[in-house]
Formats: C-alpha cells, sequence, structure tokens
C-alpha cells in the first residue's frame, strides 16, 4: 500500500521523511518530493531557540549523548541537516537559494561561525557549503573511531554552519 503525502490536500505519493517534532522524538511523516522541498528550505533545528536552548540541547544527554551511538542512523535530526548538506540531491543548497554576506554589515556571531569554519569573513555561500562538506567528512567519528574530542568539535561546526544558513538563506 502506498502512503500518500500528509501536506493538507496533497494526493502525491509520500516517499520523504520529515521530523515531525524538534525533540528527537523520531517521530515522521511523509511528504512527496515537491512538498519535502518546500519542508527543508524552511526547516531550521535552531530557529526560535536561544543560544541557552542550543547549549543546553548540545550538552544534553538524552538529544546528543545517547544518539551518539547512532550517529549514522538516519533518524537523527543531526544526520539529517548532514545528509541534505552532503548529499544534495533535491537542491536545496544550491548558491541561488542563498545570499551574500554585506561586507560591512557582518555580525559578531556571523564572524564567530565563519571562524569556527576557517573561514574568513567574506566567505560566500558556495565556499561555506564546500567547506561544511569537507570538515565533517573530515571530523566525522565513522573516521575517528567515534573519538569525542572530534565530536565536539564537529558540533560546533554543525551549529556555526547552520547559524550561516540561517543568515543567508532566502526566505
Ligand atoms: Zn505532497
Amino acid at each position: 500500500m502506498k502512503i500518500i503525502c500528509d501536506w493538507k490536500n496533497c494526493k502525491e505519493i509520500g516517499s520523504y521523511k520529515a521530523p515531525v517534532e524538534k525533540d528527537n522524538s523520531k517521530k515522521f511523516r511523509l511528504l512527496c518530493l515537491e512538498h519535502i522541498k518546500i519542508f527543508n528550505r524552511s526547516w531550521n533545528y535552531f530557529e526560535n531557540m536561544s543560544n541557552q536552548e542550543i547549549e543546553f540541547f548540545i550538552k544534553s544527554d538524552l538529544t546528543w549523548h545517547k544518539s551518539t551511538k547512532n550517529f549514522g542512523s538516519s533518524e537523527n535530526f543531526f544526520n539529517i541537516l548532514w545528509n541534505n548538506a552532503l548529499d544534495d540531491k533535491l537542491n536545496i543548497f544550491k548558491s541561488s537559494n542563498f545570499k551574500e554576506f554585506k561586507k560591512t554589515k557582518i555580525s559578531q556571531t556571523d564572524k564567530d561561525a565563519l571562524e569556527v569554519m576557517e573561514l574568513n569573513d567574506v566567505a560566500k555561500w558556495d565556499e561555506i557549503h564546500l567547506k561544511f562538506k569537507t570538515l565533517v567528512k573530515k571530523y566525522h567519528p565513522d573516521k575517528n573511531q567515534g573519538n569525542k574530542k572530534f565530536e565536539d568539535k564537529l558540533k560546533k561546526i554543525t551549529l556555526a554552519y547552520s547559524q550561516l544558513k540561517k543568515t543567508l538563506g532566502k526566505k
């Protein structure tokens, strides 16, 4: 039996998983290609979270350390973020979907994020995206026998990337 896309009034086949909530509950709904594109474009895990909440999220055993075991699991929000970035079959991350920095108007948060990603403050989206791919490959625990040091580094990089995506992504 085929599952119909969960988007309102859509009758297409739902073949793509979309997380229902941000609580790592691993609940998904299934969407068609058109609607997963819309969903992914607007989805930002850290949106509406304060720095403190993000910090808590990262430190939380519930959401992070337990799921470390399943680092390779596709049902993991960080993984969804990475998979979207690394394997962009839907072209969500193509550069035309992103703005460029205005040289004189880069916030301190974005400067910090660029620094974490070892980029200078005029990096264009293409460079950020490429650098992210490189860094994820370099620091992924699968490549480092689950070394915690690299995990922390990777978490920071993911947050930085998420921050830059939020700043440069066109609404
Ligand atoms: Zn649909």
